[in-house]
């Protein structure tokens, strides 16, 4: 005789509960007679993928996770659109609201949880909305059609990614945030003042430090008051300031709760029959908030359900990663450091990278990334693993992903247990991806992802996937063409043939001619094209400021704390007393906290004031010296023949000359020089982008050195006699990168990429270098001292000014 099936009830068809079904489908088919309620009228969805959604990267259809047809499949009893208001244990039986009565042998609550809604005034009004569901999505996006404030109250992740969406509807945004400095609770100041200084540029605007007290308007909200009496205008206001585990149902039906449906490692309430999971639950006195614990927690739900030997649930270590375009951010376990512990730091304020990795007892404990994020699943990995990391600290910090499939990796994946979740959003464990691979026959990650979601949501285990593809295809994998970010599968050369095929002469026109993905770009295609089409049209093209990153548009490197710097020009490293007088005085003026002598031998006046750069350069009337930009920097110069017993030529005079040649030029990367007056090499010019060594009766040329992370010697370029030579070839050499490099990409890199003996080729007939050399002497002739511009023109001067205080009612 054929035992009857169990009766199963789930409350809630989210993703916590539905994925718990998934897996127990697949350990007992046969098991259970399952019953499903869901408030929401649609069958299970992808919650997290709402922000896509919103930002414009996927359509509604496309985060279904089952389909009605699925339930009807799996001979699933489905309430859509049903609340269940009580439950019987007694009896074990759930009401609905509808009317429908389900009786069950095992309950499961995953009813997740509500949004956290200020209990303000006005909080009611129409136009009050929190970001949690479709509706919220819907409601955003009537809303900017016909509306154009919108307010978004909270700087977590789920802030920032309603407002990146609601900029993506073309509303105007601006988000408020009661702390100092926002997603607080996943980054450092550090990371967090990189990330608002990138979404500003990105066009929102922020209001920290502020509290709100109360919402204005009749029926229809109209804006926001602030417990310090300003106000702030809106036609929309999102709430994203937290969720509370929505406890209603089993507090009144005597399941214990304290903050979240108390469970033990195996899922089970007080009350016998009855388990719990997901946002709803509360396990050794966390309740989470992200998907990848709840799917833990499923499994080990799924196993007991199915009486499958499973050890208990014993907590997660969480990583999060935030889903805006253009803006990497990672962050996993503890970013604070305990007692005990101790930090390391690489902040790279120019290319715009920052990383941190917490380390305790020679173990990782916790990691922020920003800017460049490719390592955070590796990272976060190691940290759930707790390999001791000893001797490998600086290799993990300063990136272990160029090589991803570096031995190391390699043997990572293989030792990896087949059931190690690799997609946290998604809950894909190794063995899965594996046998999308081997038994799916995928060569791609695109193929992955469609058969597995590995990869689908934030993107994040990227480099993991692709880590795996390596390891079970091998030679069989597919190599998808890489484009320069996200927004466009074209990589640099084919841009800019595009560019120049079909005269293409705004950024907002290469993005629409060349079908961008995200309308308006990101960081990282923004400031390519900006370069790319100035590098081609010099006469025509305009700069466009906004493309640019903070230091460029200010013409200062700002600083950790929000200073800015000033740095004057300094020819080859030669000053005189009137001149250090004069910056000595300036300094003494403005009381700039430090007055630095660079590396580059200038010298450096920290922690200015935004509103007082104007006037120091004023006073100052010195050449910029361009500290900050993709540009030349400085031509670092030893004494050379002029006072040195060793030198055999004059490099103060030879640095001057190319000082003054190339200064304000525009390239790729910074650019470093350096001239020494004989081999002995004081000013180190084998580690610079163009290097120049005096030798007896000539001068060696050196190309693509760096003294950077990655250190890198030059390479000899060849040997001149004269100084109009030094000159010519330098010129042609910096032509020919500023034509051929990749934005963002220094010669060091790129000398490598391209190999010297192409460059040395691409240089040989003087036929060649002169037209090259016309080509930089056309840029330099159109030049102009930023900071003379600015000295001159009120309405640049204006940008300067500090930020007025908004209006008091
Ligand atoms: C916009 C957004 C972006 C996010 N991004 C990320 C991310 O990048 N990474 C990440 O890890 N997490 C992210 N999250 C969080 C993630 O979506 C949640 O952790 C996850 O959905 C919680 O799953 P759950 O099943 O516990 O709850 P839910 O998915 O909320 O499901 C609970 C369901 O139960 C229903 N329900 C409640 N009470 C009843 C009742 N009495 N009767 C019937 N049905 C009921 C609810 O209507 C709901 O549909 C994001 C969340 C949002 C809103
Ligand atoms: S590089 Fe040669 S010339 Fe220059 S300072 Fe050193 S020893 Fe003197």
């Amino acid at each position: 005789m054929i035992a009857a099936r169990k009766k199963l009830v789930l409350v809630g068809n989210g993703m916590a509960g539905v994925r718990t079904i998934e897996h127990l489908l697949k350990l007992n088919p046969e098991g259970y007679e399952i019953t499903i309620f869901g408030s929401e009228p649609y069958p299970n969805y992808n919650r997290i993928m709402l922000s896509s959604v919103l930002a414009g990267g996927a359509n509604m259809s496309e985060i279904i996770i089952n389909d009605l047809e699925w339930y009807h499949s799996q001979g699933i009893k489905l309430y859509m659109g049903h609340t269940v208001t009580s439950i019987d244990s007694e009896s074990r039986k759930v009401y609905s609201d509808k009317g429908i009565t389900a009786e069950y042998d095992e309950l499961i609550l995953a009813t997740g949880s509500n949004p956290f809604m200020l209990p303000i005034p006005g909080a009611d009004k129409e136009g009050v909305i929190a970001f949690r569901d479709i509706k919220d999505c819907q409601i955003m996006q009537e809303t900017a059609g016909s509306y154009k404030k919108a307010i978004v109250i909270g700087a977590g992740l789920l802030g920032l990614e309603a407002a990146r969406g609601l900029l993506h509807l073309g509303m105007e945004v601006t988000v408020v945030h009661i702390h100092d400095y926002i997603m607080e609770r996943q980054l450092d100041e550090a990371a967090s003042v990189m990330l608002r200084r990138e979404l500003e540029a990105q066009g929102m605007r922020f209001l920290l430090h502020k509290q709100s007290e109360g919402i204005l308007g009749k029926k229809r909200v109209r804006g926001l008051l602030f417990t310090d009496g300003s106000t702030a205008d809106a036609d929309l206001i999102v709430m994203a300031v937290g969720i509370k585990p929505n406890v209603e149902l089993a507090k009144k039906s005597g399941v214990q709760i304290n903050r979240g449906i108390i469970v033990n490692d195996y899922m089970e309430t007080n009350i016998p029959g009855i388990f719990a999971l997901g946002e709803c639950a509360e396990h050794r006195g966390i309740a989470y908030g992200l998907v990848a614990p709840l799917y833990e927690q499923g499994a080990v739900l799924a196993k007991r359900l199915a009486g499958v030997k499973v050890e208990g649930y014993m907590g997660s270590v969480t990583s999060t990663k935030l889903k805006v375009s253009g803006v990497d951010v990672f962050s996993a376990g503890q970013f604070t450091e305990p007692d005990g512990s101790r930090a390391l730091r690489y902040q790279d304020e120019i290319e715009g990278v920052y990383k941190k990795l917490v380390i305790q007892d020679d173990m990782l404990i916790g990691a922020v990334l920003f800017g460049d994020t490719s390592d955070g699943a590796h990272l976060f990995s190691i940290i759930k693993n707790k390999e001791n990391i000893s001797g490998r600290e600086k290799e993990l910090l300063l990136g272990i992903s160029a090589d991803v499939f570096s031995s190391t990796q390699g043997n990572r994946l293989e030792v990896m247990p087949e059931d190690e979740i690799i997609c946290g959003c998604n809950g894909v464990s190794k063995g899965t991806i594996a046998e999308a691979i081997e038994s799916g026959g995928c060569t791609s990650v695109g193929q992955i992802k469609a058969c597995t979601k590995a990869s689908a949501s934030c993107g994040g285990c990227k480099p993991l996937v692709e880590g795996l593809l390596q390891l079970y295809a091998g030679d069989a994998v597919t190599v998808v063409k890489e484009g320069i970010c996200g927004c466009t599968t074209l990589n640099r050369d084919e841009i800019v043939s595009e560019i120049k095929r079909m005269k293409l002469m705004t950024v907002k026109e290469v993005m629409n001619v060349l079908e961008w993905s995200q309308e308006e770009g990101c960081a990282k295609c923004r400031p390519s094209l900006n370069y790319y089409l100035g590098m081609l049209w010099p006469e025509e093209y305009i700069d466009e400021k906004e493309s640019r990153y903070t230091n460029e548009r200010y013409h200062a490197n700002i600083q950790k704390d929000g200073t800015y710097s000033v740095v004057p020009r300094i020819y080859g490293g030669v000053t005189s007393p009137a001149e250090l007088k004069k910056i000595a005085e300036v300094a003494e003026k403005f009381a700039v906290p430090m007055v630095k002598f660079t590396g580059g031998q200038r010298l450096d006046l920290l922690g200015v004031k935004k509103e007082d750069l104007p006037k120091m350069w004023e006073e100052l009337d010195m050449p910029s010296g361009h500290a900050y930009g993709k540009t030349l920097r400085t031509v670092k110069t030893c004494v050379g023949s002029t006072f040195c017993r060793f030198g055999t030529q004059d490099a103060i005079s030879m640095g001057i000359t190319l000082e003054k040649q190339f200064e304000r030029l525009n390239t790729p990367g910074k650019v470093k020089l350096a001239v020494s007056g004989c081999p002995r090499n004081c000013a180190e010019a084998t580690i610079k982008d163009f290097g120049v060594v005096a030798i007896d009766g000539g001068w060696e040329l050196h190309i693509g050195g760096n003294g950077g992370v990655h250190v890198r010697a030059t390479d000899l370029l060849c040997v001149v006699k004269t100084e109009e030579e030094v000159v010519e070839w330098a010129s042609a050499f910096l032509q020919y990168y500023r034509e051929q490099a990749g934005w963002n990409e220094r010669t060091a890199h790129w000398v490598e990429r391209v190999g010297v003996d192409n460059i040395k080729k691409a240089l040989e007939s003087q036929e060649e270098r002169l037209a090259l050399k016309e080509r930089i002497e056309t840029v330099l002739g159109l030049t102009t001292d930023p900071w003379k511009q600015i000295v001159n023109e009120p309405e640049l001067r204006k940008n300067f000014e500090a930020i007025a205080q908004i209006e008091s009612v």
